[in-house]
């Protein structure tokens, strides 16, 4: 691979390697301590083990038992998800109604369409159907960002509910039987006035704004250079890949941290002995990418997997695109955000490996749906109440189709999920139980674990070959030795 593009991978290189060095084990083990403390998982520890750091017993599970539930340190919802569910955009949980959940995805579904038909006929005078390749390979690599196609039937038409109940189903006139039962918080505005980001209450609001969102929002409260280049960010990563979003949040939390740290460092009192500001400077600024610090990485060209249909002679520039995409996007980030002291995380090094972080920790933010519960809820009614009930119902869940069942999707980073080992004969498992409305990651006991066990969970679908299993596994970096793949391999 040729030169880093990026001038500041060079002007920096010093304290990259500072910022990308794994954290002693001491660090580390503070940090865990701690997190287990705040998110009180007093069940688990995270120890030193055979294949670096794992996630142990600290007391017996029975079979079904929560073993950890853990925040995410960062997330975000799909471009593409965020047409079928309205979440917080903090913790994730559904917010308004189901009324509103329903008239929205619709109402969206239809411009979406019409949108798409336009694009169609244009596409079809200027002749030019090919998508640019570059785009097509940065989607698609990480996870599934994976625009879903909506099926567009002859008889989409016939199957569409007016504009004007639409209407009515999102500005609250119209109301479903016994979504009284289903009731969501009611939709709380972003605080800096974007259109993007709504909340489940004024908690989540300040919590985003304050972490992340600030630095971010493309609301009438940011000035209008930063809020042009931001909307041009955002842009390409809903094209390319969405990763990208959350690598900026990640960015923007780091550079959010500093700037308290730095408030708090020199709210007290200064002292004249210090010689070289710019090593204090980056000394908080390690501080707050500690989080960070302690997730896995790569760079994302060199670990992400090479796709099915790009062959192994191509390898090479199929890297290299994947890393000007990158840098295509990190530039487009730094014209939003730039902050000259911390500049070394706008270099393309840093950007990559955030980026890998993700890929390599695959970690899926999932919320299940109260539009399926809704619907799931009226299909088991007693006969008459079910028939008067579905009068009212059946012409939405006709109208959405099988997607009345898509649920909040997206990618984050889980700091104790993330410590917890593959094994193929996993004894726990991530899974969302009834009460687990918002993103947060919940482990549930597969069977029965003894105090002083390592927790594992499977990163892949066990029940695979063991060759498959090790071919998926590869890409996340590792050859699986669990006692599984030990006994199938002698
Ligand atoms: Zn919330
Ligand atoms: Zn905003
Ligand atoms: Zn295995």
């Amino acid at each position: 691979m040729d030169v880093s593009p990026c001038p500041l991978d060079t002007e920096f290189a010093d304290q990259i390697a500072l910022l990308l060095a794994p954290p002693s084990p001491e660090s580390a083990q503070e940090y865990y301590d701690d997190i287990i403390r705040i998110r009180q998982c007093y069940g688990i520890n995270i120890k030193q083990g055979k294949f670096g750091k794992g996630v142990y017993a600290n007391a017996d599970f029975k079979a079904g038992e929560l073993v950890l539930k853990d925040q995410m340190l960062v997330a975000s919802q799909h471009s593409s998800n965020k047409i079928d569910c309205l979440v917080c955009s903090y913790c994730f949980c559904y917010i308004g109604s189901v009324e509103l959940q329903i008239g929205r995805k619709l109402y969206l579904q239809g411009l979406r369409l019409s949108a798409k038909k336009d694009c169609d006929i244009e596409t079809m005078c200027d002749g030019s159907e090919e998508e640019c390749p570059t785009e097509r390979m940065g989607r698609g690599t990480s996870n599934n960002h994976d625009y879903v196609e909506p099926c567009a039937s002859t008889s989409m038409k016939d199957k569409a509910v007016s504009e004007e109940i639409l209407a009515s189903l999102m500005n609250g006139s119209l109301v479903l039987p016994y979504s009284e039962n289903f009731s969501l918080p009611p939709v709380v505005s972003c605080p800096g006035g974007c259109e993007e980001e709504h909340y489940c209450s004024i908690l989540c609001a300040e919590a985003d704004w304050e972490a992340f969102h600030s630095l971010l929002c493309t609301g009438g409260k940011s000035d209008s250079s930063r809020r042009e280049a931001l909307v041009k960010f955002i842009e390409h990563a809903n094209r390319t890949n969405d990763i990208f979003i959350l690598a900026a949040k990640v960015i923007s939390s780091t550079i959010l941290r500093y700037k308290k740290l730095k408030m708090a460092h020199f709210g007290k009192e200064v002292q004249s002995s210090v010689l070289n500001w710019t090593d204090v400077f980056f000394s908080l600024l390690l501080e707050a990418w500690k989080p960070i610090s302690m997730g896995f990485k790569k760079r994302w060209w060199d670990c992400v997997a090479l796709p099915n249909d790009v062959d192994c002679s191509n390898e090479v520039s199929f890297r290299m695109q994947i890393r000007d995409l990158a840098y295509t996007s990190l530039q487009l980030l730094k014209d939003a955000i730039f902050d000259k002291e911390c500049a070394t995380l706008f270099s393309l090094d840093i950007y990559g490996h955030i980026i890998g972080m993700f890929e390599l920790n695959n970690l899926d933010l999932v919320v299940a749906s109260p539009v399926e519960d809704y619907f799931i809820y009226i299909d088991d009614l007693p006969s008459p109440l079910k028939i008067e009930a579905e009068k009212l119902t059946r012409p939405f869940l006709v109208a959405l189709g099988d997607d009345y069942s898509v649920y909040c999707q997206g990618t984050a980073f889980f700091p104790l999920q993330s410590c917890i080992n593959h094994s193929c004969h996993p004894n726990a498992k991530a899974f969302k139980r009834d009460e687990d409305k918002d993103g947060h990651a919940t482990i549930i006991a597969l069977r029965s674990i003894m105090e002083g066990e390592e927790i594992t969970i499977s990163y892949i679908d066990e029940d695979l070959p063991y060759e498959e299993r090790q071919s998926l596994l590869a890409d996340y970096g590792f050859k699986c030795e669990c006692p599984r793949c030990l006994e199938e391999n002698s």
